[in-house]
């Protein structure tokens, strides 16, 4: 994982290595803060167990990195989640669901409090999606504002249309997260670790033990890593050039969001009923 830090050439955009002054400066231009999430956990026998904060860390790193005109950070990520179905699989460590939604937000009432107003949650892991969802509802009851982006949503389209097996999914160290990893951090993907052709990873493509109809409502709260090695899509066809691919649209969807929001006004409680109508 990228960890680079300021060497006197590159541009600063770690938000925990700014000096104060350069905060301070920031605050006056409308910054970005993009809190990357994602969670420690088994991904298979070929990938490393930080697969889902690894790329939406390095999405916020290349994102900030594109952007010129206007201030956007990367805070410190949160790279522990909820992930309760993946225990009993070595690599896996899960925070609770209490935990993971207090975690999310503390980070973004102290970014608020202290005058980040304008903040991107990135998310890379499943089990985090509605927990990120609930967190960024509990905020705005505080009227504090964090969107709750799921990285792959962004490309929906784009991984139906580009899908050779796993049919417009993210998977789980299938297809396309095993892609990006390589394409990403290829040291950390041990080839010889995926199954040889005709071997079966047995997707359950049809959601499992369950009907279609049921699993839409059953997935998640009834989730278990039963997928055979701990897959779910076929790695096999995974080659850092989709990867690449797939990489470079998501951030490009990502400098989308944040050129948005940064236009936006920060809109806060106010009193209705009292002007004259
Ligand atoms: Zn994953």
């Amino acid at each position: 994982m990228y960890l680079g830090s300021f060497d006197g050439t590159n541009k600063k955009i770690f938000f925990q290595e700014l000096w104060r002054h350069e905060l301070e400066a920031a605050q006056a231009q409308s910054p970005i803060v993009i809190v990357p999430a994602g969670s420690i956990e088994q991904h298979g026998p070929h990938c490393p167990p930080d697969v889902d904060i690894s790329i939406p860390y390095h999405l916020a790193i290349a994102t900030a990195q594109e952007i010129d005109d206007f201030p956007v950070f990367v805070a410190p990520p949160v790279s522990y989640g909820f992930t309760h179905y993946n225990m009993g699989h070595p690599g896996t460590i899960t925070l609770g669901l209490e935990t993971f939604i207090a975690l999310l937000c503390d980070i973004c009432r102290s970014l608020k409090a202290n005058g980040f107003e304008r903040i991107v949650l990135v998310n890379g892991h499943g089990g985090n999606v509605a927990p990120q969802r609930s967190a960024a509802v509990k905020l705005a009851e505080e009227d504090v504002w964090a969107l709750p982006l799921v990285y792959w949503q962004l490309v929906e389209d784009e991984l139906h249309a580009w899908s050779e097996t796993d049919e417009g999914s993210i998977g789980h160290g299938g297809e396309w997260e095993t892609s990006l990893q390589l394409y990403l951090r290829p040291h950390l993907i041990d080839k010889t670790k995926i199954l040889p052709p005709g071997a079966d990873y047995g997707w359950p493509r049809e959601g499992g033990r369950f009907s279609s109809k049921l699993a839409r409502f059953a997935e998640w709260p009834e989730r278990r890593r039963e997928a055979p090695y701990g897959v779910v899509g076929d790695p096999r066809v995974a080659t850092a050039e989709k990867g690449e691919r797939l990489f470079n649209v998501i951030r490009d969807r990502l400098i989308e969001v944040c050129r948005e929001l940064h236009t936006q006004e920060i809109r806060r409680y106010r009193q209705f009923g009292s002007s004259s109508a």
